[in-house]
């Protein structure tokens, strides 16, 4: 049968032109499609495409009703090349990520998701503001996957921090109905809390609604940022938050840091972000602290080392974050072995003796040093370090 087949498509194609012949047995794909045999699906910006590259699923591209999430399509003017396999392969993997959807399933309808490699997003937004702009919420969805990640990509480069070092992925969820919020809320982690929720240590969750600060792009932003920070420092090396352990100046400093150097200002606030809108300077703090303790000679770190997170007001953490800023800047090494001491729910006092090998007020006037070399008088930018 075999060899008849043979024989009868030989005899087809000597009777075919010699490029039609070529193309009915190539399966190098064609120019268009740069030799490929797919095309990217059309369905999508560029920007997209773009930000698809950057997550592992996600599910809006995920019900495109021409490549089912694919992204990738057959190419029209070939009959197929290298990657024409790709299509059906990728489909199957997004179908089954896709099976497993119980929020979608709960609320009865297609919740907006994606996931990355240490997140589990739901940015249940609908188009929000950017300045004058209007994002749709795919988008929106993308900058807040973007954002996290790049939190995670900074984390991992300060701390040293791999993939096994975490215990569970992130789940962060904003809604734009607050009903929502409450009904997810009750499902899925059994709590009667109507407002701003999170969960940090085990399993990490965190879930809010679009209100007042969270109601634009910069805000769900910035909030998604911060509060990603809380989360995987929670998860790392161990399952525990040391915010109310002894580690308060680490867990503050760190997630207004991160916030800062993704979006050059801290607006949150470390506790019930969305009910106290608190203002210190608008947010962009270095000139403050810098003038701050210029001013006030009494001596910072002994107050602040054993304070919770959730004790400082938002000027206290403005200077747990230029503390923090200066170990990123000059003890960068020293980021990872001060979190794992603080996970053993010892005293900052101790921690910080041990690690940086000085007493806590050595420490304080190195700082104080810094600050006073880096931070401007004008502006918010540092200043070069001077040359020693
Ligand atoms: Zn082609
Ligand atoms: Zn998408
Ligand atoms: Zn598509
Ligand atoms: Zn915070």
């Amino acid at each position: 049968m075999r060899i008849l087949l043979t024989t009868l498509t030989l005899a087809a194609l000597a009777l075919l032109t010699p490029s039609a012949a070529a193309q009915i047995i190539d399966t190098d794909g064609c120019r268009r499609c740069d030799h490929q045999g797919v095309v990217p699906c059309g369905e999508h910006d560029d920007d997209i495409h773009d930000y698809e590259a950057d997550v592992e699923f996600c599910s809006v591209v995920a019900r495109c009703e021409v490549c089912a999430g694919a992204l990738l399509v057959d190419c029209e003017r070939c009959e197929s090349g290298p990657r024409s396999s790709e299509i059906a392969e990728r489909q199957a993997a997004v179908a089954a990520w896709l099976a497993e959807d119980p929020m979608s399933d709960f609320l009865e309808r297609d919740v907006p998701h994606v996931e990355t490699q240490r997140f589990t997003l739901v940015v249940d937004t609908g188009t929000l503001k950017n300045g004058k702009k209007k994002v749709d919420g795919h988008r929106v969805m993308h900058m807040v996957a973007r954002d996290v990640e790049e939190v995670r990509a900074r984390i991992a480069e300060h701390f040293g921090i791999a993939a096994d070092d975490y215990f569970a992925k992130m789940r962060m969820w904003i809604w734009k109905d607050p009903k929502d919020h409450v009904a997810v809320m009750r499902e899925f982690l059994r709590s009667t809390s109507t407002g701003d929720f999170k969960l940090l240590g085990k399993d990490p969750v965190f879930s809010v609604y679009t209100e007042d600060l969270f109601s634009t792009v910069p805000g769900v932003r910035r909030l998604f940022t911060h509060n990603a920070t809380h989360m995987l420092l929670s998860n790392a090396y161990k399952m525990l938050w040391t915010g109310d352990t002894g580690g308060g100046w680490f867990d503050a400093g760190s997630a207004h840091y991160y916030e800062y150097m993704l979006h050059e200002l801290s607006i949150n606030y470390c506790i019930e972000e969305a009910t106290l809108p608190l203002d210190y300077h608008g947010g962009e703090w270095r000139k403050a602290i810098r003038k701050r303790l210029q001013k006030e000679e009494t001596r910072m770190l002994p107050r602040l080392l054993p304070m919770n997170t959730g004790a400082m007001t938002l000027p206290d953490q403005a200077l747990c974050f230029a503390f923090y800023e200066w170990l990123v800047h000059e003890h960068p090494d020293k980021l990872a072995p001060l979190q794992k001491a603080l996970k053993e729910k010892r005293s900052g006092r101790e921690v910080i003796e041990e690690v940086l090998g000085s007493s806590v007020l050595a420490v304080e006037d190195a700082w104080r040093a810094w600050i006073d070399e880096r931070y401007p008088t004008r502006g918010d930018e540092l200043r070069k370090p001077k040359k020693k």
